[in-house]
């Protein structure tokens, strides 16, 4: 059956971030793929194959279940780990699996060392400090009993990592918080390794402080929005611009276009209105198409008005009130049209493009949410 839009994922465009991430990185350094929500909306069914196709082995999920879709999916001895939430009843099943977690609490810490023990096995855990998040993470002050535990059960808990996120490195002003952020973190780093403790790998990048601060890159990178073709702000983009070669200044591409075609037309005279209400009045003699797309498929309504898409290359624009399921635009000046022409909400066609960004802008969404609230129940299709 044909839906009535489509989200296409390009391989090639993935492929070629990962390049340019790893050109940022150096060859040495591990990239941890970033695909919680759902790999940003593209679907971690989809971009786990294309990811290992790029050359990744590391994925970072948010949750427990997120992890184990990763790990059916996975044609590699990829490895897998969970940033956040991860139920103490799925302990098991995640260790027994080969899964790392981060461990920011004495609660899990025990619980994981409970569940090795009983398994017989070791827990993969990857130690997450404080270091002015605020929000997950172990405390200065909890260093020595932390210490205690780790030292002795270092045959249930192998120590995969020892790592911190940054509280806003894609914006300057955050600066002080994000350079206290980096003091703390090896201040803590310091003080394991002169009391005789070291962790597999030291990791603390996002995408944001990966561009803007390459002394966080460390052993290992975790990278989400940039492996997607975003720069995390415009203000990220903007620090690297000069230092980005004349012959590329664009090295991320965008995976998605969002596609959907013409349903129907219509004419409409001069001073009648347009959709529910009256947003709309039509201003001369008229000619609209309807679009099969509204809200209920990721659409906003903020856009009522306000949204462009494209045919035949042109930009044309939202008119009235965007519906559960459809959307109006003006096609007055354009000729030729046929039910079933293409219609692009997100991409390119021909010289134009609507980019998730200008899309976003009207929305008032940043690319992350944006990304992450494309429905789950479009289809997607991987193109080259
Ligand atoms: C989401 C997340 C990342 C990736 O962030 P991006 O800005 O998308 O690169 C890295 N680390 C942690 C802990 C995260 O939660």
């Amino acid at each position: 059956m044909n839906h009535t839009s489509y989200i296409e994922i390009s391989k090639s465009a993935y492929k070629k971030n990962i390049a340019f991430i790893k050109k940022e990185t150096g060859d040495h350094v591990i990239i941890s793929a970033v695909v919680k929500g759902n790999a940003y909306g593209h679907g971690i069914e989809n971009i786990v194959p294309i990811a290992e196709e790029s050359g990744i082995r590391h994925f970072s999920t948010f949750s427990a279940d997120e992890a184990l879709r990763v790990y059916e999916n996975r044609k590699q001895k990829s490895d897998i780990m969970i940033l956040g939430m991860l139920h103490d009843e799925d302990l098991e099943e995640i260790i027994q699996k080969g899964i790392s977690f981060f461990v920011f609490e004495f609660e899990r810490l025990n619980a994981a060392i409970q569940v090795a023990k009983k398994l017989n096995t070791k827990a993969r855990v990857h130690i997450e400090i404080e270091t002015g998040f605020h929000r997950t993470g172990f405390e200065w002050s909890d260093r020595e009993k932390l210490l205690s535990i780790l030292k002795k059960n270092e045959d249930l808990i192998s120590r995969c990592g020892l790592c911190t996120h940054y509280a806003g490195a894609e914006s300057v002003s955050n600066y002080v918080r994000v350079r206290a952020q980096i003091k703390k973190y090896d201040q803590f780093k310091t003080w394991f390794l002169e009391q005789g403790m070291s962790f597999d790998k030291y990791h603390t990048a996002c995408s944001a402080a990966t561009f803007s601060y390459p002394e966080t890159i460390m052993d290992m990178v975790r990278i989400g929005i940039a492996s997607y073709g975003f720069w995390p702000t415009m203000e990220t983009y903007m620090y690297k611009f000069k230092s980005l070669p004349e012959s590329d200044k664009n090295p991320l591409k965008r995976l998605i276009s969002w596609k959907s075609s013409i349903m129907s037309f219509k004419k409409v005279k001069m001073g009648e209105f347009i959709g529910y209400g009256s947003s709309y009045m039509a201003p001369r003699d008229m000619e609209i198409a309807l679009v099969p797309i509204g809200y209920s498929h990721g659409y906003s309504r903020v856009l009522s008005n306000q949204g462009k898409v494209l045919i035949d290359g042109k930009m044309v624009s939202v008119v009235g009130t965007v519906t559960m399921n459809s959307i109006a635009v003006d096609i007055t000046d354009l000729k030729g049209l046929k039910r079933g022409d293409e219609v692009v909400l997100i991409g390119k066609q021909k010289k134009n493009e609507i980019t998730v960004a200008s899309f976003g802008e009207s929305t008032q969404q940043v690319n992350y949410e944006l990304l992450t609230r494309l429905p789950l129940d479009i289809p997607r299709r991987i193109v080259k």
